[in-house]
């Protein structure tokens, strides 16, 4: 790791390179605070640096070697002491003006603006980053099946939230994915929709979207219920996200090209008419981020590698009324995939 690192900063001219993006800084050490961290490389290093408050944690965690900035300094002045006289390399999407203009004076020159590099390794993953992933969506799953019990007319979008974090923490998860989407009835028409205090009510659908975070890692998984008897509009747009979904999903492969499989989804859902309310992508990479590279979308020209981790989530919405989106979590695979998210698709009525 560290020589493709030095060899893409000479690429750019730099001898130093800082990265600030937290989910970098994970990946290239373990260190679980990342946002209060910061990663220094050079031709012949790799460091850590965080604060007095990380010390126990850091020695326990961090892969590579790791330094305590002290206290009577601030980060930006420790930074700039450390890289001396060496060219620096910034990560241009993750720090602010000020901060740039106080480190280029601290530095005494202006950093180095660059692209993302790290973000190009995080896209294909290792065997050892599968299995986290994998564990992370086993532990939603097992929530899914748990809140079946709960979902019913009468309890608030939010307990059902609380109860879906409740269980995914004592079953080991770090945290959640990201806040847990329940939308209900009107509600489920918002593709964000993150839990609020409506109440579920019988004719309802209920869009559920959450995932759990292990040790760094994300999963991320969708699924839309009924509650009691729904009607036939309902049913029928349930029907035709799940035929989109499907045959977006049978056509998972490596070398195909997002935009291609997004195709696949959108097709379906305009011989249903629906095509004006699938307003989103078809879904996104996952990883230590939530939403990572590759896109699948109509504009994106990513294109599939064997051990990416995507999902596949087409949905229907429409405006004030209802909404459903069904999403899985998949692996690309050379010449398939491999289904991560196991909860079924058939719709369950509640
Ligand atoms: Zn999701
Ligand atoms: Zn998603």
């Amino acid at each position: 790791m560290l020589a493709k690192l030095q060899k893409d900063i000479a690429a750019i001219e730099a001898e130093a390179f800082l990265l600030t993006n937290p989910a970098n800084v994970r990946y290239l050490s373990g260190f679980s605070n990342p946002q209060d961290a910061r990663v220094l490389v050079f031709a012949d290093e790799i460091i850590l640096i965080t604060d007095g408050r990380y010390n126990a944690q850091a020695k326990t965690e961090s892969k590579i070697d790791y330094k305590i900035f002290p206290i009577t300094k601030t980060l930006n002045e420790y930074l700039a002491e450390t890289v001396k006289g060496k060219k620096l390399a910034i990560e241009a999407d993750q720090i602010s003006v000020k901060q740039y203009k106080d480190l280029s004076k601290l530095l005494g020159y202006e950093p180095i603006a660059s692209e993302d590099i790290v973000a190009k390794y995080r896209l294909i993953k290792t065997e050892a980053e599968l299995e986290q992933i994998r564990a992370a969506a086993k532990i939603a799953d097992d929530a899914f099946s748990h809140i079946l019990n709960y979902i019913k007319a009468g309890v608030k979008e939010i307990e059902i939230a609380l109860e879906l974090e409740r269980f995914m923490r004592m079953a080991g998860a770090e945290g959640l994915a990201f806040d847990s989407i329940v939308a209900s009835g009107y509600r489920s028409s918002m593709p964000h929709g993150t839990a609020s205090q409506k109440l579920i009510e019988s004719g309802d659908l209920v869009t559920l979207d959450f995932g759990a975070c292990l040790d760094g890692y994300n999963s991320d998984m969708t699924r839309t219920v009924a509650i009691g008897e729904i009607t036939d509009e309902a049913n029928q747009i349930y029907h035709a996200v799940l035929e989109a979904q499907e045959a977006a999903l049978k056509a998972v492969v490596a070398s195909i090209a997002t935009k291609d499989l997004d195709k696949i989804a959108r097709t379906i859902l305009e011989k249903h008419k629906l095509g004006e309310y699938f307003s989103h992508g078809l879904g996104h990479g996952v990883g230590i981020d939530i939403h990572e590279a590759p896109r699948l979308s109509m504009s994106s020209l990513d294109v599939l590698e064997p051990n990416m981790v995507i999902t596949i989530e087409p949905g229907a919405y429409i405006p004030g009324k209802i909404g459903v989106r069904i999403e899985d979590l998949v692996f690309v695979t050379a010449d398939s995939y491999e289904l991560v998210s196991k909860s079924n698709k058939n719709l369950i009525q509640l």
